[in-house]
This record gives C-alpha cells, structure tokens and sequence, in this order.
C-alpha cells in the first residue's frame, strides 16, 4: 500500500507547525493583520536582500501583481505575449482591456522568440510580456534591444524565477518590472501571494498605492487601485519560508540531476538544456516525448503515469491561445504558433519538489524506461 501512494506533480513546502506558532502569536497580541503591518514590512526588506533585487512590493497573489503591473505602467492597447505560459499571463492582459498579441516561442527553452517580436508591433503596441517559462531566463538582451527601439515597456512574467540569477544577478532585475508569485506550487510560497519588482522609489511608492485602492494618504485617492495587499499570516510564513528557501533548492538539484542521469539514455524523451550563467531553481522538470521515437504518444504515456498513481502535469497544455476566448484573435492561429503548439504537445512536467524520495525518483525513471 504505503509504495502505491499518489505522487503527484508538486507537493508544497511548509516549516514546521511549531516554527509558525509564534508568529501567530504575534499577530494575536499587536492586532495588525494587513495593510503593510511589521511582518510585511520584515518580509519585503529581506526578500530584497535576499533575492538582491532594489524595491519589491507584495501582493496577495501574482495575478493581481500582473494586474496591477500593466496599471502602474498604464499600458494600453495591445501587448506582445507568449501562448507558452499559465493562463493568469494572457488574463491580466484582458482584464486590462488590452488585447493580446501571441508570439511564438523558440525551441531550445520555450520563451518568447525575440525574432518574431518585430513583425508583430504595430502601431498600437505598448510592451512586450514575456514569461521566463519553467525558470529559464528569456533572452533578456535581445528583447531589451527591441523593445528600446520601439519605445516599449518589458514586463516579465518571473512566477517561475523565485531566486534566479543571470549573469551574477536577479533575473528580476530585467525589464522594466518583474512579477513573482507565491502560490503553494511555486519554489517559495505563501500559501497564496506574489511581488512586483521594480528599480526605483517613485514606482514602488506607485504600486504600493494602486495595490491599496490608491490611497495616498487618508483622505487623498491618486488613481482607481484595487485591494490586492498580502496579509500578515501570508507575509510571516514568508519569512520562515525563506529560511528553508535553500535547503529546499538544494533537495530540487539532487532529484534534477538524478532525473537528467537517468533518462539521458531514453529514445523519444529530450530534456531541456542548461541554461548559460544561470543559477537555476529547478522549480519544475520538463520532459518532451517524439512519439514516433519513443513508440507511444505524450498523452498515452501521461495516462500510463497516471494508473500507476504518478501525476505529471503537461505545462503547458493547452496553449492559452486555444482557449475559447482568445482563439478568435488572428495571432492565435496555429500556423502562426508552429513551436509551441509542438512543444504543447509533447510536454509532461515531472513530479519535482523537495520531499520527493529517492524511491519515488526510481520509480518514476523505471515506468519512463520500460514502456
Ligand atoms: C502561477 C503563475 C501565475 C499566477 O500566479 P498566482 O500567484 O497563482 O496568481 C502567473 N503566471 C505564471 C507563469 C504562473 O506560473
């Protein structure tokens, strides 16, 4: 029975119950429960310094960073964005009024083709939207060079990059504001909750007031904002999480190793590569299957997992481009998404979180290699 039991994709981190007990207790005995109490204080300074980025607000979760991201800018009109992503990237941008442009991905990683950006601006066009899927930094550079051409604004979607650095640094610290989220799935977790990073005073002081109805003072409403501010308890388990933020990375490595070790030798199964000066999170483990190479379809397989209690999940399937709601859009044809469609396609995430045990690695690998 005990070795039959579910596995699933992800499985969340907390600490130990007794850790947050004083927390708690805390928040029982001052009466501060939201609206940047001391916790939510704490945990922006350090994830600043942790993360090594320059201003970070938090939010009650990273849709409504993503919502109020496209606020703080006030990006109009239409944005450039990748099919290849979590449905909550598309949405904010149609919650905003603004109509979604996709743009194909490239092979190698699966974020947003800096080539095929250009065709796809027109007039109407205020910022590009790029995701660094799976943790894996877009082509940063590039998509700066357009976008400065352009006179764009970049606004990455960072929910997989918690603790990414490229070349030495914050992945965050790219584009002109960067978007985390602490869902329970993701690599540091508030239960719920995300972040907008920014580099300067003034916009900080801008989120912070559109994130709270806009308030600027108690009587003074500078702009429509919404409520999306992180409560206390979400901001405490923040801080005990950050505490075990690296052990947890280090637990993630050994299984991805273990995972690229022994799948290296499968036919029909190809993983992503190493991404160049990067120091990756290992948040999730992706795997491609060529039916044709490997002898059974990507989704036969997903169900064989499946009655063997394994629960893959097949980030990121369906594109969000064939949703009812954006598959009218001229850019959501497939002929114009060749890559992606065939990366949907053949894509299954791998169970990936810091409990998995070495058991359930092996048995994972033995049911991927005797098909
Ligand atoms: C998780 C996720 C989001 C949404 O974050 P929430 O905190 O769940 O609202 C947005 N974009 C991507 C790519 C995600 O994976």
């Amino acid at each position: 029975m005990e070795n039959n039991k579910p596995i699933y994709v992800t499985q969340p981190s907390l600490p130990g119950l007794s850790e947050f007990i004083p927390y708690l207790e805390q928040i029982w005995e001052n009466k501060i429960l939201t609206n940047n109490g001391p916790f939510h204080q704490q945990l922006e300074k350090e994830l600043s310094a942790f993360l090594g980025v320059p201003y970070i607000s938090l939010f009650a979760n990273g849709t409504l960073a993503l919502l109020t991201a496209l606020q703080v800018l006030r990006i109009t009109g239409e944005v450039i964005t990748t099919p290849y992503s979590f449905v909550a990237t598309t949405h904010s941008l149609w919650w905003n009024n603004i109509k979604p442009v996709f743009v194909d991905i490239e092979p190698e990683f699966g974020n947003l083709d800096p080539a095929k950006i250009e065709a796809a601006i027109t007039p109407k066009t205020t910022a590009i939207m790029p995701v660094h899927v799976y943790g894996n930094p877009c082509k940063i550079e590039r998509i700066q060079e357009i976008a400065d051409i352009y006179g764009l604004k970049v606004i990455y979607d960072a929910a997989h990059t918690f603790g990414v650095n490229y070349n030495g640094q914050s992945i965050c610290n790219y584009g002109d504001l960067s978007v985390l989220s602490f869902h329970a799935t993701k690599v540091f977790n508030t239960m719920e909750g995300g972040a907008i990073v920014c580099h300067d005073a003034a916009t900080k002081k801008r989120i912070d007031y559109l994130k709270n109805f806009g308030f600027a003072g108690e009587t003074k409403v500078m702009a429509p904002g919404i409520n999306s501010k992180m409560n206390e308890m979400q901001a405490a388990l923040g801080l005990l999480q950050l505490k075990h933020y690296r052990g947890n990375t280090e637990k993630r490595k050994i299984i991805s190793d273990t995972y690229k070790k022994e799948l290296a030798g499968i036919k029909g199964i190809s993983m992503l590569p190493e991404p160049q000066n990067t120091e990756t999170n290992h948040a999730y483990f992706p795997i491609f299957v060529d039916e044709k190479e490997y002898g059974m379809s990507r989704d036969q397989l997903y169900e064989k997992l499946k009655q063997n209690n394994i629960f893959g999940r097949r980030y990121f399937y369906p594109l969000i481009s064939d949703f009812s709601m954006y598959k009218s859009l001229d850019s959501a044809t497939p002929s114009n998404l060749p890559v992606a469609t065939k990366m949907a396609e053949e894509v299954i995430c791998l169970p990936m979180y810091p409990n998995l045990s070495d058991n359930d690695v092996s048995k994972i690998v033995k049911f991927l290699t005797n098909n």
